[in-house]
């Protein structure tokens, strides 16, 4: 009996343990692990032991000290992971987890460019686990926006290789790996100039627009990438049709 105790007590231990030391992956991930939140923890913990110890104690219980120790542990793991959580998203941007989408189309010199197709069939998906594409031509934000500037265009662009800026686009393509259009490069022998719009608007933020929180399109964005010798006044703006 006594031996399945410590059994738990030292896989608990071992959990505990293998959790702190992944913390680094855990914080590029959707929760980071903040380290004063053990004091709270444990605190929490006591009380249960100090509860526990007060019951068995009187009871004469051999058993207290074990029984103790294992509430202890396993209230202050719980704890510590609760708060943990809460903490995490109450002190983000998103306020908590979220899935939010957009839509875009990148249309170089009147051609509709596709996103590199995701290589991993498991995942599906290019970018980072909070931004990232399903060969869609969606924008997928999911998880905690911790800051700000996690849920911006730029940082999706980022996530999937690529850059935005107000004068170039950069995105991986397929079998030509990444490729970039500056301003002043030739469309039809003409000088071309990126203009961004969202849901037909003209919009100059570029790489540090945004990104509207809705699941659905719409109200969720619609952004068109036109990359084109035309004037501003001869470009369709709307997301589907060609510029
Ligand atoms: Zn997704
Ligand atoms: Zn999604």
């Amino acid at each position: 009996m006594k031996k399945r105790f410590l059994y738990y007590l030292l896989v608990l231990l071992v959990n505990f343990g293998i959790s702190f030391a992944h913390g680094e992956e855990v914080e590029n991930s959707t929760s980071s692990l903040n380290p004063w939140i053990i004091v709270p923890s444990l605190v929490i913990g006591l009380l249960a032991s100090i509860y526990v110890f007060k019951r068995y104690y009187e009871k004469k219980n051999k058993k207290y000290v074990l029984f103790c120790l294992i509430v202890l542990v396993v209230v202050a793991i719980t704890s510590y992971l609760a708060i943990n959580t809460t903490y995490n998203n109450l002190t983000s941007f998103s306020r908590g987890p979220i899935h939010w989408h957009a839509d875009f189309q990148i249309w170089i010199c009147g051609n509709l460019i596709e996103l590199e197709d995701p290589k991993n069939i498991f995942t599906n998906k290019i970018g980072s686990a909070e931004a990232h594409e399903h060969n869609d031509n969606r924008i997928h934000l999911e998880g905690l926006m911790k800051q700000r500037e996690d849920a911006l265009l730029g940082n999706f662009f980022e996530s999937i290789g690529g850059s935005l800026s107000s004068n170039s686009i950069s995105i991986p393509v397929n079998e030509q790996g990444s490729k970039t259009w500056i301003n002043g490069d030739l469309c039809n022998n003409k000088e071309a100039k990126l203009y961004m719009f969202v849901n037909s608007e003209l919009n100059n933020e570029f790489d540090s627009y945004l990104i509207k929180p809705y699941a659905d399109v719409p109200p969720g964005d619609e952004i068109k990438f036109v990359f084109t010798e035309k004037s501003l006044d001869e470009i369709n703006k709307e997301l589907g049709a060609a510029p």
